[in-house]
């Protein structure tokens, strides 16, 4: 049986063929390598700063870093000047991409990734992204800081050394928006509030819980694995969270990834921060996506935004909660 499925938080429908369900061993573990140049050394290595610009913010008690931000070398956003939109004709719209660019490496080991590092480490990515932002907003000309990890060439990694980005912008992203709009419309309380409410009542597409966080297989999970991670205390921002919320959600993330490392094997993921804007004052509860990397957006996905997700949640989580067995 095929379901459609509504995600309130972008208001999309997605498509769940339940009747595959029962083949989630067809998955591969990646095989693509990140780095084709082998003989360059690694950038973000302990003893390679030079080949970095000089660090924003670093981390870590001894004099030796364990979490380092730096400027982009190559930024996708870059500078302080308003988003000034400029009409060049009767299609051609255009704007500055002004705004900040940031990697930030997760660790200095160049083969530890979130889901292999301390806990104390994983509390300490929290606490320079939730830095970070804070600085961002203090840009009067951004809206809005995106906080990335991709892992793995198939989900858009450069270098293979575990980094993250974070990106001021000088404007609100439609996903953000669409969420946005999400909660707006949700008539009830806080719409993940009740998430976390509903799909701890259903139990069976929990992944972990403790009195913090939740990481659920969401009902309306539009891939394969795909996690929803939920602070359990209620607020919009990120960078306003209790530390104590967000040492749980770096712990929550690396939890997430080993469990999904010891059912699928070394597969590409993205993990993605939600916050709100940093002056909007609507509904919203900051969360974090992680999305494996195992099956194409192929010509109907693109062509239609519709995605076709070929294991249940159901199913998802209830393999990720027997990887905590074997770990
Ligand atoms: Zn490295
Ligand atoms: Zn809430
Ligand atoms: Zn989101």
């Amino acid at each position: 049986m095929t379901q459609l499925r509504l995600d309130p938080l972008t208001g999309r429908w997605v498509v769940v063929s339940v009747e595959r369900a029962d083949r989630p061993q067809a998955f591969q573990a990646r095989c693509l390598p990140v780095q084709t140049d082998l003989d360059r050394p690694c950038p973000f290595c302990p003893g390679n700063e030079e080949s970095t610009p000089p660090a924003l913010e670093t981390y870590g008690a001894s004099g030796r870093w364990l979490v380092r931000v730096t400027p982009n070398l190559f930024p996708a956003f870059v500078g302080d000047n308003p988003l000034v939109v400029s009409h060049l004709g009767p299609v051609f719209t255009q704007a500055g991409a002004s705004g900040i660019h940031e990697v930030l490496v997760l660790s200095p080991e160049h083969d530890a990734d979130w889901g292999d590092v301390s806990e104390e480490q994983a509390g300490l990515i929290m606490a320079a992204i939730r830095d970070r932002i804070e600085e961002h907003s203090s840009h009067p000309a951004l809206r809005y800081s995106q906080v990335i990890v991709n892992a793995g060439r198939e989900a858009g990694a450069s270098i293979e050394h575990p980094h993250g980005q974070l990106l001021g912008m000088p404007f609100v992203p439609r996903e953000l928006a669409d969420e946005q709009a999400g909660f707006a419309r949700y008539s009830g309380n806080c719409l993940l509030c009740t998430a976390v409410d509903a799909e701890e009542m259903a139990a069976h597409r929990v992944v972990h819980a403790d009195d913090r966080v939740l990481v659920v297989c969401p009902f309306w999970s539009g891939m394969p694995f795909e996690m929803l991670l939920i602070p359990r205390a209620h607020d919009p921002h990120l960078y306003r969270a209790q530390p104590r919320d967000l040492a749980a959600v770096g712990r929550a993330i690396r939890t997430s990834i080993s469990l999904l490392r010891h059912r699928i094997g070394d597969v590409a993921y993205n993990v993605v921060f939600h916050s709100a804007p940093y002056r909007a004052s609507g509904p919203y509860h900051w969360h974090v996506h992680l999305w494996p990397k195992i099956t194409a957006l192929a010509g109907f996905e693109l062509g239609t935004g519709v995605l076709i997700n070929v294991v249940a949640p159901e199913v998802a989580a209830g393999e990720l909660r027997a990887a905590v067995a074997v770990s």
